[in-house]
């Protein structure tokens, strides 16, 4: 971190403020300049609150040299890290294909889905048992139900099940039943959410907040990692931006600076990312292309009667198409599907 300090600062303000960064355990190097001072601030500033700093008015300019993630920083840990999720490695040479409703709508509905998904050539098994809904009013999931068809859905097709947890009350139900916990976008800023899957060792996709930048996505790894889980896993599923044509905007690029900065791997959401069934085929494809280690897209064998999401919902027939393309694009950039 680097600070410059304005020429007028009373020298006693500037030695408060080097004691108290050398509280932080920081070593500092002053440069005297003409019209400033600099200090180089050496040693772990993940702590310091750089604002806070700028608010004391003898500084001029702060500036943060390091990342204020370290577990998940790439720096500090250059090979990829491969999440294993019942001995299906996530962010290895396979792209990994997640498919299924949005919602779980009952125990044979999500049973014949997941049949079909996998005879497509899915591995993992998707449905939300507790749906986080814009209305109250819209169904709100089966809960506990949900989980019970997913488990069966399971038990009949081998798929591992992942599933969005919105409540800390619900966690030991998870830790029990559930193979890959999603983060769903909307709370991906819930720190207490966060800390408590942290406190797991279960797989966690964790999808990117709607208006939430790259480094507070990556924070967010950060304070599950913190907590000692390391099985993370990002998901990108659009963000808010003015354009209305679609749901939400793809932000392809995150796939190679997330494998830039940090060491997880990153998987993409194109049903939420558009919110349109016939644009969901162009951007998985583009997915691949660009280096993601695989999909989670919605697929309901009815979309027209769907609970929730029907609009970007594949046919199980379209699914299964995507997948053979999919397939040879995964080839040209050097992985298998
Ligand atoms: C979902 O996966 O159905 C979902 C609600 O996703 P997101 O949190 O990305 O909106
Ligand atoms: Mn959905």
């Amino acid at each position: 971190m680097i600070i410059t300090l304005k020429k007028t600062a009373p020298e006693q303000e500037v030695n408060h403020l080097i004691h108290n960064l050398e509280d932080h355990g920081l070593t500092i190097t002053r440069i005297v300049g003409q019209n400033y001072d600099v200090f180089g601030l050496v040693g772990d500033t993940a702590s310091i609150d750089e604002r806070s700093i700028l608010a004391n008015p003898i500084v001029y300019n702060v500036q943060r040299v390091a990342q204020p993630y370290k577990l998940a920083n790439r720096m500090f840990h250059p090979e990829d890290t491969i999440v294993d999720v019942c001995g299906i490695p996530i962010g290895g040479k396979k792209i990994i294909m997640i498919a299924g409703p949005c919602a779980v709508e009952g125990e044979q509905a999500i049973c014949s889905t997941a049949g079909k998904v996998l005879e497509a050539g899915a591995d993992m098994l998707r449905g939300g048992a507790y749906k986080p809904r814009t209305s109250p009013y819209s169904f709100q999931g089966m809960g506990s139900a949900g989980i019970e068809a997913l488990k069966k859905a399971k038990e009949q097709t081998g798929l591992p099940i992942v599933t969005e947890l919105m409540s800390i009350d619900k966690l030991d139900e998870f830790v029990e039943n559930v193979d890959v916990i999603q983060i769903g976008a909307r709370n991906m800023q819930n720190f207490d959410l966060l800390k408590a899957v942290g406190r797991t060792n279960k797989p966690v996709l964790l999808k990117r907040g709607l208006a939430n930048t790259i480094e507070e996505w990556i924070m967010a790894a950060e304070y599950i990692m913190s907590e000692g889980n390391p099985n993370v896993i990002f998901c990108e599923r659009g963000i808010r931006t003015f354009e209305k044509y679609t749901r939400n905007t793809l932000d392809l690029a995150v796939i190679p600076i997330i494998k830039e900065r940090t060491h997880l791997p990153i998987i993409i959401d194109p049903s939420h990312a558009t919110g349109d069934w016939k644009l969901v085929e162009a951007q998985a494809l583009a997915a691949i292309a660009a280096g993601a280690d695989g999909l989670i897209i919605e697929v309901h064998e009815d979309p027209a009667h769907a609970w929730s999401d029907g609009a970007q919902s594949l046919k199980p027939d379209k699914y299964a198409q995507l997948i053979q393309k999919a397939r040879a694009i995964a080839s040209v950039v050097g992985r298998t599907l």
